[in-house]
């Protein structure tokens, strides 16, 4: 069986291994960027780290006892992921600046025919489309960005030729990522002005190196890394409790993080201003020790007038004030609805993915999509996790999907497909399971522009492990193999259930 997968970032490459470790060894990963990575390639901006622990932001069959720090740098987490894929040999296997631009199922053939932008088209018996939420990065939408005469770029897109030293500096955002560069960025500016449209909720992450002797115990006795990882999820699931009940667990997560913003934020003046005003973890929680005493710096003023438009000299206030700087840099974040668009996927029958999705995007699971036989997504609709590692969810969706794999193969199958009605139930019940919780209480790059949360798993990890560690056969029904020419039609499996 020919597996083609979609991305090389950790969701691709833990599909590549899962497949391997059971016996499919003709996977291919095509990558857009010039070497593995996904999101830590492309985000290397000045002060870029994970805020989960790395203990628990890596594979459990790929642990590491020499970890720098509690949340690693970019560095360190890109140097894991090419260990990780030279150990299970999955570098060779990677097409890099391999852009695809459609991938096609052809009933006929019941094959994925997927063509990257060079116009080559690879065929494969299934379809791995692990291109990520946080992978196309955003633009605000505010009138005249262009007239714009300065230097400008992404935050994901780092410009490291330019000199931000003694220039005068505006960040545009104020999410996970502007509160990790902003601080780093603070000391080099002449000027920071740090536009905020929403302020957040912060509990403490100082990340100081590990001290020898830790490092040393994590090295020499295996048990306390077990425990630390076990602890880590206990604590994670912790903060997914606060956010799935807010009148109860997710008041003492206020409270932790109002004591720690108001010890924080000595200047009234920037307390006031950078004070959320919706509930604690609607939006994602930031862990941050540097952020907000940065934003306090006699060099730096915290803006919360709204953008009105950006002149040649920089953003111009709702207040009338033009804010003249060097440089912008866009901290807006991703199109996180667009997951693999503007790909062109089309299932069953010519049906597109994106007809499918008109009404915002879902599957089974956040894995499986109805009409799409053999093409599973990772780190789909409704996977992304605001308390917990992404990494787990992966390793989850990859295990999965090999378990639909392995049906396909031991029935000589062509391929699998989620039944419709299955797809529905489990859309509806993940959509209900949201009430009551905390990320339904404000706007948030969570939802659509319906307000349909599509981003989120509304429950705890422990929960999607348990969900997806079993292939339910009867939520799939097999596609038989195509008859060849002179052969006859191969008989489809008993009543077409996995
Ligand atoms: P983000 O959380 O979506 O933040 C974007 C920021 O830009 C928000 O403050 C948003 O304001 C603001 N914004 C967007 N459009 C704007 C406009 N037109 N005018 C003014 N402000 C605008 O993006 P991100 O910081 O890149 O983070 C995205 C996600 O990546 C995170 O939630 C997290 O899951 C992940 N991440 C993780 C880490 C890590 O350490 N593991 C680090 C960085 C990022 P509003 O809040 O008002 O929308």
């Amino acid at each position: 069986m020919r597996v083609v997968i979609v991305g090389a970032g950790f969701g691709g490459i833990a599909a590549a291994i899962e497949l391997r470790r059971h016996g499919f060894d003709d996977v291919t990963l095509l990558e857009a960027a010039p070497e593995l990575g996904g999101t830590w390639h492309y985000n290397d901006y000045p002060g870029a780290a994970c805020d989960v622990p790395s203990h628990f932001y890596s594979y459990s069959y790929a642990q590491r006892r020499d970890w720098s720090r509690l949340c690693s740098p970019q560095s360190e987490i890109l140097g894991y992921l090419r260990g990780v894929a030279a150990e299970y040999g999955i570098e060779e296997r990677i097409v890099t600046g391999a852009t695809v631009t459609a991938c096609r199922w052809d009933d006929a053939t019941a094959r994925w025919a997927v063509r990257t932008e060079d116009g080559t088209e690879r065929h494969a018996e299934a379809l791995v489309l692990a291109t990520g939420q946080l992978n196309q990065p955003a633009m605000p939408g505010i009138e005249g960005l262009a007239d714009f005469a300065g230097h400008s770029f992404h935050s994901a897109r780092w410009d490291h030729d330019y000199d931000l030293r003694g220039k005068r500096v505006a960040v545009i955002g104020t999410g996970a990522s502007a509160v990790q560069f902003v601080p780093e960025i603070a000391e080099q500016a002449g000027q920071l002005a740090v536009f905020q449209r929403s302020g957040n909720w912060f509990l403490p992450r100082r990340n100081r190196a590990y001290p020898a002797l830790l490092k040393v115990l994590f090295a020499r006795v295996p048990s306390v890394q077990r425990v630390r990882r076990a602890f880590l999820f206990r604590y994670m699931e912790a903060i997914t409790a606060a956010i799935r009940n807010p009148a109860t667990v997710g008041r003492v997560g206020r409270l932790r993080a109002a004591l720690f913003m108001r010890w924080q934020l000595r200047d009234p003046e920037v307390r006031r201003k950078a004070w959320p005003d919706y509930m604690f973890g609607c939006k994602r929680v930031l862990f941050s020790s540097a952020y907000l005493p940065a934003l306090q710096r006699d060099n730096v003023e915290l803006v919360t007038e709204a953008i009105e438009r950006m002149a040649p000299e920089g953003p111009v206030t709702a207040d009338g004030r033009r804010h003249d700087v060097d440089c912008v840099i866009y901290g807006t974040g991703f199109r996180t609805n667009d997951f693999m668009f503007p790909m062109e996927v089309t299932g069953t029958g010519g049906g597109s993915l994106r007809d499918a999705w008109a009404g915002g995007a879902h599957a089974h699971l956040g894995i499986t999509v109805p009409g799409f036989p053999s093409m599973f997504i990772l780190y789909g609709p409704n996977t992304n996790t605001s308390g917990g590692s992404i990494i787990y969810y992966l390793e989850a969706q990859a295990g999965y999907l090999r378990q639909a794999l392995d049906r396909v193969r031991a029935d000589g199958a062509a391929a699998i497909d989620v039944r419709p009605e299955v797809e529905e139930t489990s859309d509806r019940a993940v959509q209900a399971h949201f009430a009551g919780t905390a990320w339904t209480q404000c706007d948030s790059w969570y939802r659509n522009g319906e307000g349909r949360i599509i981003a989120n798993w509304p429950g705890y990890m422990a929960e999607y492990g348990e969900r997806t560690r079993t292939l339910d056969p009867a939520e799939y029904r097999l596609i038989p193999r195509p008859a060849r020419r002179g052969e006859a039609a191969r008989p489809a499996p008993a009543e077409h259930t996995a």
